[in-house]
C-alpha cells in the first residue's frame, strides 16, 4: 500500500502538535514534529557557543536524529535524548532564530523527507506543505487567532512557577510570528492546495476530528 503524507503547517501555539498527535492515532500513521528538529540544532549551537558564520560547517557534526520508540517520536543529538530539555522559551527563541538560516534548512531537508518517503506521516511544521512535502496527499493549515493561542499557554504554563504573564506569551507568539512569517528561506504561510483551519473557537477533540474528516475526504479511506 502507497505511503501516505500528511502535511499539517502554521503558526507556534495554534496546537499542531496536540491535535497531530491525536490524528495519527485515530489514522495509525507516525506523527513528525519537525520544530523538535530546529529546537535540537538550536540547543547544539546555544550549548557549544557557535556563531553563525561557522553554523554551516558545525551541522554535520551536530548528529541530530529522530526515533520512533512506541510509535512517540524522540529526538537525540548524538547519544543523548534531548526531547524534554528543548521546550523551554529560550531554545524556542534560538530555534525561531536559528531557523531561518538556509544552511540549517537544507540540512533538514532530507532528514525530513527520507522519513516521509518510508512511513505513512503526519508530519507537522511550518514549510511542510510547501517546501518539505510538496506533493503530500493532504495539506492543513492550522491556525487560531494570536490571543487565544497565548491564553491557551498561558493556562498550559500558570501552575509551573515564574510563570510568564499572559502579555508576555502574547508578546513571545507575536515575535515568533513575524519572524517565521517574514524570513527570506521557507517563510510560514499556507500552501494554495492547503486546506485552513481555525481552531480559536474549537476545542482539541474537535480540531481532530475536523482533521481527520478532511482527511478520510480526501484520500476515501
Ligand atoms: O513547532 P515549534 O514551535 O517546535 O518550532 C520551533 C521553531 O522551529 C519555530 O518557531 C520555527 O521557526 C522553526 N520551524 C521551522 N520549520 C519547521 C518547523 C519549525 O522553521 N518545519
Amino acid at each position: 500500500m502507497k505511503n501516505i503524507n500528511i502535511a499539517i503547517d502554521g503558526p507556534a501555539g495554534a496546537g499542531k502538535s496536540t491535535i497531530a498527535k491525536m490524528v495519527s492515532k485515530k489514522l495509525g500513521y507516525i506523527y513528525v514534529d519537525t520544530g523538535a528538529l530546529y529546537r535540537t540544532i538550536a540547543l547544539y549551537i546555544t550549548e557549544n557557543n557557535i556563531s553563525d558564520e561557522d553554523i554551516e560547517n558545525a551541522l554535520p557534526k551536530a548528529k541530530v536524529s529522530l526515533k520512533f520508540i512506541d510509535g512517540a517520536q524522540r529526538v537525540f543529538l548524538g547519544d543523548r535524548d534531548v526531547s524534554d530539555i528543548i521546550r523551554t522559551p529560550e531554545i524556542s527563541m534560538a530555534a525561531s532564530r536559528t531557523s531561518a538560516i538556509p544552511a540549517v534548512r537544507a540540512y533538514l531537508f532530507e532528514t525530513q523527507q527520507n522519513i516521509a518517503k518510508s512511513n505513512s506521516v503526519i508530519m507537522d511544521g511550518r514549510d511542510i506543505g510547501t517546501v518539505v512535502l510538496p506533493d503530500a496527499d493532504v495539506k492543513i493549515f492550522l491556525t487560531a487567532s494570536a490571543e487565544e493561542r497565548a491564553n491557551r499557554r498561558y493556562k498550559e504554563l500558570a501552575e509551573k512557577p515564574d510563570c510568564p504573564s499572559y502579555q508576555e506569551i502574547l508578546d513571545d507568539i507575536i515575535k515568533r510570528d513575524y519572524q517565521d512569517m517574514h524570513r527570506e528561506t521557507a517563510p510560514l504561510k499556507q500552501a494554495e492546495d492547503a486546506v485552513l483551519v481555525d481552531t480559536t473557537t474549537l476545542n482539541l477533540e474537535e480540531s481532530a476530528n475536523e482533521i481527520v474528516r478532511i482527511i478520510t475526504e480526501k484520500i476515501g479511506e
